[in-house]
């Protein structure tokens, strides 16, 4: 069932498990599946993401990852609203992109895409500009696999008052952090990222007061994420329309495997080595990362290219025959290639591919 592993930011490996989790068909208005399976997801969730889950809520969208992302901004941010996005890579850039759509008041303040965002920058910004209503940012750039400072970031967010939305779709469950520690007030993720489920639908982890105030918001149907949200509530998991039963099947399944692992902490523990098995087995053959240790997250890895002719479709093509997938870049500085860490893969995965690579070069 696995002709390759996917070292990639999602979807990814999952565990023989959570393919046959999917094994059987739902029916979306059954109490099997709504009081049964979905309510226990959002319950699961909350207590994942913030250590005061009364406070928070559990909503979740159809789509992948975009999707929710844009259900976030659309239903949250009012006309009258005025959003700062902090971007340091593509996903930041999106946000822009869905704003410019939705014809929201937004300023965008970029940064490199190899540096952390300045959380001073942010500071003096939020001084100047105090209309500014929310803030939203990027945990993990999957652009690069830099970690943004979230901690600095939200401090600085949360003193001037305002509303933060973060995009932690490919950190939540593989890094750490507490919402309510943090004061996050909206949480974007996905189905197929660290949970380590199938792709299909998107969640929201939302600070319930505000959630409460967001009826009318929303100038889309489908991703109006209050009515999604007030369905679920009231109907006890019931989603608007056809929801991803399978997907969301299994996706139980992935949550009962990451307690299985020791949660979060246990998870990204074997996260890091994976990577830091990675990056000494490609330093080991002349490779360099694109970024420095101390900014870099354990969820996906870039390489710069050996050399100036090299060609990474050849180089890709070699290594899917020998049984791994990975990324090409996505930046504009650097000829860069990825690697991903995240999935049902473990360090020797890491220390087989290294060797792989290693024949390749001495072929
Ligand atoms: C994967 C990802 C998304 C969503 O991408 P989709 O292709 O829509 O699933 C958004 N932000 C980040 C940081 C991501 O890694």
């Amino acid at each position: 069932m696995r002709p390759y592993l996917l070292l990639t930011p999602g979807p990814l490996t999952t565990s023989e498990t959570v393919k046959q989790a999917m094994m059987s068909d739902w029916c979306t208005w059954d109490d099997d599946y709504n009081k049964g399976i979905v309510e226990e997801i959002r319950k699961k969730l909350t207590a994942l993401a913030t250590s005061r889950p009364e406070e928070y809520t559990a909503i979740l969208m159809q789509g992948s990852g975009t999707f929710s992302v844009e259900s976030v901004l659309g239903s949250v941010v009012r006309p009258e609203d005025r959003l700062l996005i902090i971007a340091n890579g593509a996903y930041g850039k999106r946000m822009g992109a869905i704003s410019s759509y939705y014809g929201l008041n937004y300023e965008m303040m970029e940064f490199s895409e190899t540096a952390q965002p300045e959380p001073e920058k942010i500071d003096k910004y939020l001084s100047s500009y105090p209309e500014t209503t929310h803030v939203s940012v990027v945990h993990c750039e999957t652009t690069t696999g830099i970690l943004n400072p979230l901690e600095e970031i939200a401090g600085t967010v949360k003193k001037h008052g305002k509303t933060l939305i973060v995009d932690a779709m490919s950190s939540f469950a593989g890094v750490p952090f507490d919402m309510h520690a943090l004061g996050i007030d909206f949480m974007i993720s996905s189905s197929n990222k660290c949970v380590q489920g199938v792709p299909g639908f998107g969640l929201v982890i939302a600070r319930r007061s505000l959630m409460e105030k967001c009826k009318g918001v929303s100038r889309s149907l489908s991703l109006d994420l209050f009515d999604q949200w007030e369905t679920m509530e009231k109907g006890h998991g019931k989603w608007r329309f056809t929801s991803p039963t399978h997907v969301v099947r299994a996706f139980m399944q992935a949550l009962a495997e990451l307690e299985e692992e020791g949660g979060i902490q246990a998870r990204n523990t074997r996260y890091r080595e994976n990577h830091d098995t990675l990056v000494k087995g490609m330093r080991s053959l002349g490779f360099e990362t694109l970024l420095d240790d101390s900014i870099q997250s354990p969820i996906i890895t870039s390489f710069l290219y050996p050399a100036k002719d090299f060609d990474f479709k050849d180089f890709y093509l070699k290594l899917k025959s020998k049984g791994f997938v990975i990324y090409p870049g996505k930046i504009s500085q650097a000829d860069t290639f990825r690697i991903g860490n995240i999935g049902d893969v473990r360090p020797e995965d890491f220390t087989r591919l290294t060797e792989a690579i290693r024949e390749i070069f001495h072929a």
